[in-house]
């Protein structure tokens, strides 16, 4: 787990995970930290641009809510039909036109749980600048995923230079301090 207190610039973005996927991530690491509350990303996290969800994706999430872990769609995405759609096919309740990397939709689901603390909560996305940037601001715990699709939106795609940039500081400070996160 990092240190929240923010020592850089770039600490605003870095993930204290890192995974290939989302049905990569284990219920050992859950438990480990606790986590009892997973705020999710829509796009390129759970659903590839064709709004397509892996046969894994859904097992892990029928796992995770066994396990009485409580999952939340939080989206940027300003298409209600889409979100709807996704969230009842994958069986997780969601929150859309979040406006990451503003902390107010994850502050709105959040303050659904009163039992659950802060330190419980993680959130998961594949975007630096929005997803994480969001959950770090509100002083959860976060996860970075690599993207489904390479194909993405304009905006999307300018803000990956940047977030390599980003993730190469990362994985040096990772590497002088001896230990990996993943
Ligand atoms: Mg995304």
């Amino acid at each position: 787990m990092k240190d929240k207190e923010k020592k850089s610039f770039f600490h605003n973005f870095y993930p204290d995970f890192i995974y290939e996927k989302v049905e990569d991530i284990p219920y050992e690491l859950l438990r480990k930290e606790d986590i009892r509350l997973i705020l999710m990303d829509m796009d390129n996290t759970l659903i590839d641009y064709k709004a397509d969800f892996s046969k894994n994706l859904r097992k892990w999430i029928k796992d995770m809510k066994s396990k009485d872990i409580k999952l939340y769609i939080v989206s940027n995405s300003i298409s209600n039909s889409k979100i709807k759609k996704v969230s009842k096919e994958l069986g997780l309740q969601y929150f859309y036109k979040a406006g990451k990397p503003s902390r107010r939709g994850l502050r709105k689901v959040f303050d659904n749980f009163p039992d659950i603390k802060k330190e419980q909560t993680l959130m998961i996305g594949d975007q630096l600048f929005t997803d994480i940037l969001a959950g770090n601001r509100f002083n959860i715990k976060t996860l970075l995923v690599k993207r489904i699709n390479k194909k993405e939106t304009i905006l999307s795609s300018c803000k990956r230079p940047l977030e390599r940039l980003v993730l190469n500081h990362y994985y040096k400070k990772d590497e002088s301090e001896g230990k990996c996160r993943i």
